[in-house]
């Protein structure tokens, strides 16, 4: 699918619209959707001019009067976000809506979609003195709200930054800030503080395959390169983590059989749960703890050599006499690495409940007993290869 796009309209919408024409019949090809991020200067009547915040001698009426009148119908499908120059008194400001037919304006900050493709928008530009303000401007404007009224807000960037899918191509009036550093900024005047830091934000949080930006009237293309789901390292999944929380309450630990046909899971808050969990300490796996000592080759010698090899026995023994401590006052001694995973999920550490025979029946085989009077069917043809190769050793 091809698509237009163009920086600053400034109400010249035929002249545009014969580009697109003219492109179209040249090369052959088929325009499907123009795309202008802010200054399109939508002004309706001479009325809309007061609102317009832009030098006496640029008012004019230009060609935008003629699409929203109906005595031209724009040829190609339009959207558009507002830029520092725009008729801001009877714009569907805040949702966005049709300025004229077939042409779309986002609105303060939209996501739409057409056809596959997801176009979000941020109108205006960035100015730090009203940015956290409310939508306060309402017309007829003075010589201040002319200007705040599209001063971007954090409101609507707020919006914007809770955005998961990804967006394909997102407008924004100004540059993103910084966004000279992935660009030829030789050929610039001005560079490394221009731009607007609200777009830098949205930029890496979105990621979106295509950003687009006007209001300084010169080309400058910049490629960055999004990072791809880094960093590279593992991390615990947060769907994952949700359902292990949910459902650790019906891990079942006995010969009973469990109940999880039972459990309705109503997912939704535990997701939030995790969610706010992660966003606190990251979703970094607990920490590793070594749960045994290290292996010393000489070691298996110990009990028979202890005495050639005194000290270094001596580490192992405070190692055992360590786990028979631990065995002695929690029953078998916990994984550290368990013990914090639980905590982080704020659940009951219930493995020391799988060594607890209350649920089992009497009557019922002990778990040792299987080795020998139970023929474990996946081990069968394990054993039998086993001493199969043990006779054969031996004849
Ligand atoms: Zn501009």
């Amino acid at each position: 699918m091809k698509i237009a796009v163009e920086g600053c309209m400034h109400g010249d919408l035929d002249k545009v619209y014969d580009t697109i024409k003219y492109i179209e019949n040249t090369r052959n090809i088929k325009i499907y959707l123009l795309l202008c991020y802010g200054d399109f200067q939508a002004v309706r009547k001479g009325k809309d001019m007061d609102s317009l915040n832009v030098a006496p001698k640029y008012r004019e009426m230009k060609s935008f009067w003629k699409y929203c009148s109906g005595q031209e119908v724009a040829p190609v499908p339009t959207i558009f976000i507002g830029g520092n120059n725009e008729a801001s008194n009877y714009l569907c400001k805040y949702y966005g809506g049709w300025a004229a037919p077939n042409i779309y304006f986002l609105g303060y900050a939209v996501v739409v979609k057409f056809g596959n493709i997801r176009i979000g928008g941020l109108s205006g530009i960035y100015n730090a003195r009203n940015y956290c303000l409310g939508h306060h401007e309402r017309p007829p404007y003075n010589d201040n709200t002319i200007r705040s009224v599209y001063h971007v807000r954090e409101y609507d960037v707020h919006k914007l930054m809770h955005l998961e899918k990804l967006i394909d191509i997102f407008l924004s009036h100004d540059w993103p800030l910084g966004i000279t550093d992935y660009g030829n900024w030789q050929h610039l005047i001005q560079q490394g503080t221009l731009g607007s830091k609200p777009a830098a934000q949205l930029l890496k949080k979105l990621r979106p395959s295509y950003w687009f930006s006007a209001h300084l009237h010169c080309k400058f293309t910049a490629l960055v390169e999004h990072e791809e789901g880094g960093p590279y390292e593992v991390q615990y999944d947060k769907e994952w983590l949700a359902i292990t929380r949910k459902l650790n309450c019906v891990f079942p630990l006995t010969f009973r059989r469990g109940d999880v046909g039972r459990t309705k899971l109503d997912m939704q808050d535990c997701r939030q749960w995790v969610k706010s969990r992660m966003e606190d300490r990251g979703a970094k796996p607990c920490e590793f703890s070594q749960t045994a000592p290290p292996h010393k080759p000489f070691d298996s010698y110990f009990f028979l050599a202890s005495q050639y090899y005194c000290h270094s026995g001596y580490e192992t023994l405070s190692f055992i006499f360590y786990l028979l401590l631990a065995q002695l006052i929690v029953g078998s001694p916990r994984n550290p690495q368990i013990v914090s995973f639980l905590e982080l999920l704020d659940l009951p550490y219930v493995l020391d409940n799988a060594s607890d025979s209350r649920d089992t029946p009497p009557s019922l085989p002990q778990k040792d007993d299987y080795s020998e009077d139970i023929p474990n069917e996946d081990e069968d043809d394990l054993e039998d290869d086993a001493e199969r190769n043990n006779e054969n050793r031996s004849s």
